[in-house]
């Protein structure tokens, strides 16, 4: 989605346009930093899979160009506690501005306010910097269903969909089951 910069007429512009999931997906992949290597990032997997409905009051003001707004968009991952696949929403609000590149060369101070993104010429790309908005806004953990059961901690059987032996051992029956459940915990 690309902005030209003399569309962006007085009084401001409102847009409604669709982020596709390849725009969607391929900032999914990257991670956001170099720290981003912990093991609970890296296992997190997000799959957009619709894409993102965006929807975009754009105003100008000199050269700064500003977007407010809300995109919002579906995403599938596996389920924090069964590991079977969860599909969940997203809906990220969007607070943007758009300087010159030049401005923010001169300033040095790139990369350092997430909410101001820089365009070159006569265009702003708005892919992915909403893309990223998303990014932000993806939950750490997504169940399948709020009912989930989840794995049996011991055998490693799913309970949504049979049931083990080990779940009777679960049950008090005396001081070591007792000490048994909180082994547990
Ligand atoms: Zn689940
Ligand atoms: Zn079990």
């Amino acid at each position: 989605m690309k902005l030209p910069l003399k569309e962006i007429i007085q009084g401001g512009l409102e847009l409604d346009f669709e982020l596709s999931t390849e725009a969607l997906n391929s900032r999914s992949e990257k991670p956001l930093d170099e720290k981003a290597t912990d093991q609970s990032l890296s296992e997190a997997e997000y799959l957009f899979t619709e894409p993102a409905s965006c929807s975009i009051k754009v105003e100008k003001d000199g050269e700064t160009v500003y977007l407010q707004g809300q995109v919002k968009t579906q995403f599938s991952t596996h389920c924090s506690r069964c590991a079977e696949e969860a599909i969940s929403g997203v809906s990220s609000p969007v607070k943007l501005q758009f300087k010159p590149k030049s401005f923010g060369a001169a300033l040095g101070q790139e990369d350092e306010d997430l909410e101001i993104s820089y365009y070159q010429g006569t265009e702003i790309n708005l892919s992915e910097p909403l893309a990223d908005m998303v990014m932000l806004q993806l939950p750490f953990s997504v169940l399948c269903s709020e009912s989930c059961q989840g794995l049996c901690s011991k055998c490693g059987i799913n309970l949504n969909r049979g049931t083990c032996e080990c779940e009777e051992d679960q049950k008090p029956e005396g001081p070591l089951a007792i000490l048994k459940s909180v082994k547990i915990q």
